[in-house]
This record gives C-alpha cells, sequence and structure tokens, in this order.
C-alpha cells in the first residue's frame, strides 16, 4: 500500500481547472518532485496534499486512510516555502520552540533537546541567537527546515524552497536537503519548475503540464525516455522536428560532428552558426543545408582539440537509436 494516494483529483477555480484527473501513488520515504511551467498546477496540488485547499473531485488517502474531508491542523506534516516565512521577531531557536509549544505533549526538556537536535543537523546551533535580519538567505531557509522537521511530521513539503538562493548556496542546499531526508526517511514532496533540481534531488519525478501528469519516473528515466514531446522538450534540451504527423527529437549530447560523414550513422551536412563556451560544455549551434537548427553540446576539452568556427561546413551525425519520436496529437 503506498503511503500518500492521490486518486483522480481535479481542482476548479471558478471557471479555470487547475487539476483535470490526477492520480498519483508515493511511496515511504520517497522524495518526489512536481516539476512543470508556471501555472501547470504544481502548487495547488501541493496545497490539496496539505489540506490547504479542498479538490472539486477525487480523493486524498494518508496512510490507507481517506484525508480528503481532513483539516489542515489535522495533518501530521511539514512545510517549507521559498519566502521562508520565519517570525522576524524571534531568534533561530525561537522561531523553532514556538511551533514546539504549540504541542502539549511534548515536555520542556524533550523540546530543547529536539530543538538542538535539529539545529545540528542543520549546521545552525551556533547562531540560535540571531534572528532572520541577521541570517543569509540560505539559513534562513534551513532554519525554516529545521522548523518544519523539528515536529517529526510523517510528511514534508517543499513549496520552491530554493528558488530565492544564488546558485551556489542553493546547490550546496540541495545536497544538505538530501541528506536530511534520507537520513530522516521522511516522505518529502516538493514543487519546482526547475529541471536541474528536480533530476539531482528526486527519487521520482512527477512532471505536469495544462492541469494534467505528463509522466512519472525516475530522472534517468525521464530524461533518457520522455514519453510525450512535451516532457522531452521541457527535460534537458532536445532538437526537435516536425515531419507531417511525427515528431524527432535528438538531444544534443548525441550528436557527433565531423568533417566528413560517419558510416552507419545519420549524417546531416550544415554550417557552424555559433559557438557558445558554457564551462565543461561548449554548445554549437548550426543549420543543416535542409534549412532546419541543430545544437550540439560538446566536451570543451575536445572542443578545443576539434579546432572549428563559425561559418566552417561540418556534418553532424547521430544513430537511429538516439532518436525519440511521437505523434503530433502529443504536442502541446
Ligand atoms: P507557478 O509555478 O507559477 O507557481 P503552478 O504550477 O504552481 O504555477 P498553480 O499555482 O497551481 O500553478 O495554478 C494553476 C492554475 O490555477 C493557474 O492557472 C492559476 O491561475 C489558477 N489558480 C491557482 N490558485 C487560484 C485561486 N486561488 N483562484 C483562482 N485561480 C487560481
Amino acid at each position: 500500500m503506498a503511503f500518500l494516494e492521490v486518486k483522480n483529483i481535479v481542482k476548479v477555480f471558478d471557471k479555470q481547472t487547475a487539476l483535470n484527473d490526477v492520480s498519483l501513488e508515493i511511496e515511504k520515504g520517497e522524495f518526489i518532485s512536481i516539476l512543470g511551467p508556471s501555472g501547470c498546477g504544481k502548487t495547488t496540488l501541493l496545497r490539496i496534499i496539505a489540506g490547504l485547499e479542498k479538490p472539486s473531485d477525487g480523493s486524498i488517502f494518508i496512510n490507507g486512510k481517506d484525508c480528503t474531508e481532513l483539516d489542515s491542523s489535522k495533518r501530521n506534516f511539514g512545510i517549507v516555502f521559498q519566502s521562508y516565512a520565519l517570525f522576524p521577531n524571534m531568534t533561530v531557536e525561537q522561531n523553532i520552540l514556538f511551533g514546539l509549544e504549540q504541542r502539549k505533549e511534548v515536555s520542556k526538556k524533550e523540546r530543547v533537546e529536539r530543538c538542538r537536535e535539529v539545529l545540528e543537523m542543520v549546521d545552525l546551533y551556533e547562531h540560535r541567537k540571531k534572528y532572520p535580519f541577521q541570517l543569509s538567505g540560505g539559513q534562513q531557509q534551513r532554519t525554516a527546515l529545521a522548523r518544519a522537521i523539528s515536529l517529526k511530521p510523517e510528511y514534508l513539503l517543499l513549496d520552491e524552497p530554493l528558488s530565492a538562493l544564488d546558485a551556489k548556496v542553493r546547490s550546496k542546499l540541495r545536497t544538505e536537503i538530501c541528506n536530511i531526508q534520507k537520513k530522516l526517511g521522511i516522505t518529502t514532496i516538493m514543487v519546482t519548475h526547475d529541471q536541474e533540481e528536480a533530476l539531482t534531488m528526486a527519487d521520482r519525478i512527477v512532471v505536469m503540464n495544462n492541469s494534467v501528469i505528463e509522466q512519472i519516473g525516475t530522472p534517468g528515466e525521464i530524461y533518457r525516455n520522455p514519453k510525450s514531446a512535451f516532457v522531452a522538450d521541457f527535460i534537458g534540451s532536445m532538437n526537435i522536428y516536425r515531419e507531417g504527423k511525427h515528431i524527432y527529437g535528438i538531444r544534443p549530447e548525441k550528436i557527433i560532428m565531423s568533417s566528413m560523414s560517419i558510416d552507419g550513422m545519420e549524417n546531416r551536412p550544415g554550417t557552424v552558426t555559433n559557438i557558445e563556451f558554457r564551462g565543461a560544455t561548449t554548445r554549437v549551434y548550426g543549420e543543416c543545408d535542409d534549412r532546419k537548427e541543430i545544437c550540439v553540446d560538446l566536451m570543451s576539452d575536445e572542443v578545443s582539440e576539434i579546432d572549428f568556427n563559425k561559418g566552417d561546413r561540418v556534418v553532424f551525425n547521430y544513430t537511429k537509436d538516439d532518436i525519440v519520436s511521437y505523434l503530433d496529437e502529443e504536442v502541446v
């Protein structure tokens, strides 16, 4: 039995359908990421799981119990928002103790112990006497996380928790959140529009678009075997071509550039139109002789060995096995 079951959920706001028959099963201890473009229904789904929003139709089961009508306050979850939502007039320690004090069953001794335990877990114990304004964004978000887990919730909801942070801090916090999640074994659902975040953190990704789930799978499955043209285009980069009813996709890193056609591969002669250095990789843009555009990702070390420039004539080669194809009906 799944720990959390979302069954045929529909949510309509006025005339706007935010969720259209969404079903999903989450196992205990899983880290699930809900990924999709702005307005696809991610936050609405998270809010329904939290009980902060009532569905128009469908049910939510937690541990096999129908919780669809259960008030948010009666559901045992912790939540972390993009905006941290800390009390500004309370220290780090007071922010955490405040939530614990609402739980009358937890003794004072245990509250102090738990506060210390979670602050050590997020590496903030030495900052416990500081106020939110004295902390960096990353430290504020770690405080919010410590506060959420201090209540020992059954599940953890993360709503774009890293979006407000700069790239370095974001990457460090990703690892920290994953480590804590695995250590506690806590079922976690994170909403994000950042594919890299979903790919690096989640056990399984739920890709949403236009109020429906497009695909559910491990990061590897979603990347290697996207089930629709939308997923193919949304996750990673994809060269996409239309031919009649069919759509073909080829990942930029699957293409080999050469001065002559490579035998046994699909060969598309063309011209280099731009070269973009991206650090470890370099993206090369080209125009094939059939006027279609193409982009190729190469390891930067290889590029310096190959030595080509804008305007050079080249051949773009790839194998048939690396082509993904879809029927046009699936395009959005
Ligand atoms: P974002 O990444 O921009 O936060 P999202 O994927 O989380 O987007 P939702 O916030 O779930 O999307 O919204 C889904 C749709 O439902 C949108 O079209 C939105 O305008 C609409 N919607 C959400 N909340 C409400 C509301 N309270 N009243 C009316 N419409 C709403």
